[in-house]
């Protein structure tokens, strides 16, 4: 199996708070695995170390071949140099509950900026690309509008194309469809949906159970700062093992 992401027994904590007790998670290339659980059980967390943002204080966790923060040399890990970390957060795209778009930005210009101040794209090209890329989400007509003039579920596939526009390996989804009105969640899973046809690999934290069961690989229930369970969607939500998970499934189902 060629493993995009690798974790074993990682474990992190807010100074004496243990947030994540050891996860195992392994998401192999071109699938998505889908997160669920309870607010507080680590979700967030996890995704953050996944993408270097938080230090993991025990365990093991590779992603995309390396040792999230450390790398061998001469026999011996040390901790990534700024550059080197800069180099790998490039490879991971992130969607965020709030979007965060740049709000005195255009769509096109907040999609292009990435490539243009990271990847030292060349401003024609990269905003070229940039209309590709929103084309993607289905929002080449809304090119040149603002975030302010452009609908929550709009903003959030900007936020995608912003992410995918970076040509990441690995996609990270923090609850994209939370913040927004529930006429608008479609729209997003639509575009998200694609993306996982198209063979992307991605992780997912979502409360959205049917999204999970249509288009995710795998299922993993994490509370407490552990995956309780993880198997695939349809197994894993038609038999939970353990009463955490159905308790916890019978309350969002
Ligand atoms: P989830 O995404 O599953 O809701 P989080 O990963 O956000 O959970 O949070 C897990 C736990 O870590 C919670 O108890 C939360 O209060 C705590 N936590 C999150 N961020 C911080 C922080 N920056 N400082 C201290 N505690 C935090
Ligand atoms: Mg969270």
């Amino acid at each position: 199996m060629n493993a995009v992401v690798q974790a074993s027994g990682v474990r992190m904590s807010y100074g004496d708070v243990q947030v994540l007790g050891g996860v195992d998670f392994t998401v192999a290339s071109g699938e998505v695995s889908c997160i669920i659980g309870p607010s507080g059980s680590g979700k967030s967390t996890f995704l953050r170390c996944v993408n270097g943002l938080e230090p993991v204080l025990g365990g093991s966790l590779r992603v995309l071949g390396e040792e999230v923060g450390h790398s061998l040399r001469d026999g011996r890990y040390h901790p990534w140099t700024p550059k080197e970390f800069a180099a790998f957060r490039r490879n991971i795209g992130m969607v965020f509950q709030r979007f965060n778009l740049f709000a005195h930005q255009s769509a096109l210009d907040n999609v292009a900026c990435g490539p243009i101040h990271v990847l030292g794209t060349p401003p024609d090209r990269a905003r070229k690309l940039a209309m590709e890329h929103l084309d993607r989400v289905g929002l080449a007509d809304h090119a040149h509008k603002r975030p302010r003039q452009l609908s929550g579920g709009q903003q959030q596939r900007v936020a995608i194309a912003r992410a995918l526009a970076m040509n990441p390996a690995l996609m990270l989804f923090d609850e994209p469809t939370s913040a927004l009105d529930p006429e608008l969640v479609d729209e997003v899973l639509e575009v998200m949906k694609r993306l996982a046809a198209d063979g992307m690999t991605m992780i997912v934290v979502t409360h959205e159970i049917a999204f999970a069961r249509e288009v995710g690989d795998r299922l993993s229930f994490f509370a407490d700062g552990v995956v309780v369970e993880h198997d695939r969607p349809g197994a894993l939500l038609a038999g939970p093992r353990h009463d955490r998970t159905r308790a916890f499934l019978s309350s969002v189902l």
